[in-house]
């Protein structure tokens, strides 16, 4: 049947992207809850704490004050300010003004960074498993996304050798996440060491560097970013971060990158011609977040910690799955291959994680995200950010399903 002359057609740049999996997971989820079921719900990367009263209190300040316009694009001097003590105060890392750039998340920086760079036909090396957005981010903007799997047993990390094997002629970026969502695993000095060597064999692949869950590291693990580790690449990478995770303001919207001038530049391009300028009251807000009292993200990383040490052991008494301690932000990653194969009450055979994590929200209405969604299966990724009450009953009702397959 032909379609009809007023039907919506999507433009081709949209492929066959459609909405986040793990939003549709979430809402999935959280309909069949509305409805009664007693869900337990671990699929949204957000922290369940609440902002801290400090950063409410200079939003409620700024509002009052008349901090209610348009501001400067890439962010307002103030902020600019604070984020560029961060940079220098956390990572070692000195930016001016025209180094920097704010926007409304720092997934709206990424996307700024990608629009303005990408040519059709252009590559971007990503490692799996990788944040979902990431690769669509690069197939809207044209960019052709090098997915290269980094598995269990390399700790879920990006060899120096597997990234000289993926680089080519068209790799105009390699894209790292540490602490990295999905998997928790982190990249030490050691490990950018050996991808800075085979970058500066490349002069022609930037690094954009993820570091969104910097503050959530656990065991005494020491963050390390690659522009720090290796000053040469300074100028040729872009360092992206952000408030939503560290201070627990993901509604708030701000995300912030550090780099190159020219980049800053054509990223402003980008988001004066879509967003403006990103919300006057959470620029206030997160310039508090960033200089008020740190004390909270110590306290926080605690509490996860916690929670992280009762998933991984949880899941690792459950025959069948095996799950790597992560060393950071707060997601376990665990291996479902060794459930594969078998056949569930209703006799289904569990095929992939997708069944998998579709057997579990039908059968103990936990819902938890495939590894397949990330790029690297069979894996499923449990969201810690919750309460230990909650953690534990969604752990005994993971190990009862397993339990009941044959
Ligand atoms: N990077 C990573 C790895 C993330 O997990 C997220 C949020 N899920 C973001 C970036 C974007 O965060 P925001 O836009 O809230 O700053």
């Amino acid at each position: 049947m032909s379609r009809a002359a007023d039907a919506f057609r999507p433009a081709a740049r949209l492929g066959s992207i459609g909405v986040s999996q793990i939003l549709r997971i979430t809402a999935e989820a959280g309909a069949r809850k509305r409805a009664g079921r007693p869900m337990i719900i671990l699929g949204a990367g957000e922290p369940d704490f609440d902002t801290p009263d400090n950063v409410k209190e200079a939003a409620a300040r700024a509002m009052r004050a008349g901090a209610t316009k348009y501001t400067a694009l890439d962010g307002t001097p103030e902020l600019k300010a604070a984020v560029a003590e961060k940079f220098a105060r956390d990572n070692a890392l000195e930016f001016s003004a025209d180094e920097i750039t704010c926007g409304a998340g720092a997934k709206q920086i990424l996307y700024n960074a990608f629009m303005a760079s990408l040519d059709p036909g252009d590559e971007v090396i990503i490692p799996a498993p990788f944040w979902t957005s990431y690769a669509d981010i690069v197939a809207i903007c044209g960019g052709v996304p090098v997915v290269v799997p980094c598995g269990q047993e390399t700790g879920f990390r990006l060899s120096g050798e597997a990234l000289e094997a993926a680089i080519g002629p068209r790799t105009r970026w390699l894209l790292l996440n540490s602490p990295s969502n999905p998997s928790g695993a982190a990249y030490g000095a050691g490990h950018l060491r050996e991808l800075a060597e085979v970058l500066l064999r490349h002069p022609h692949v930037w690094a954009m560097s993820d570091d969104m869950y910097e503050h959530i590291l656990y065991d005494g693990f020491s963050f390390a970013t690659l522009a720090a580790v290796e000053p040469a690449l300074k100028a040729r990478t872009l360092t992206v971060n952000g408030v939503s995770k560290a201070y627990a303001m993901t509604g708030w919207r701000i995300g912030y990158g550090g780099g190159p001038k020219a980049l800053i530049a054509a990223m402003a391009v980008v988001q004066s011609q879509s967003t403006s300028c990103p919300s006057s009251v959470s620029q206030a807000a997160a310039v508090e977040a960033l200089r008020g009292p740190q004390a909270i993200v110590a306290e926080r990383r605690v509490a996860f910690q916690a929670r992280r040490d009762l998933v991984v052991k949880a899941l690792n008494a459950v025959e069948g799955l095996s799950c790597r301690v992560p060393e950071g932000a707060f997601y376990t990653y665990a291996d479902c291959s060794g459930l594969l194969g078998r056949r569930t009450p209703a006799g289904e055979i569990l095929a992939s994680d997708t069944d998998f994590c579709r057997y579990l929200m039908d059968t103990v209405d936990v819902a938890v995200v495939p590894g397949s969604c990330f790029g690297l299966a069979p894996f499923f990724r449990i969201s810690y950010a919750t309460s230990e009450a909650e953690l534990t009953e969604a752990c005994r009702r993971i190990a009862g399903a397993c339990a009941a397959l044959s």
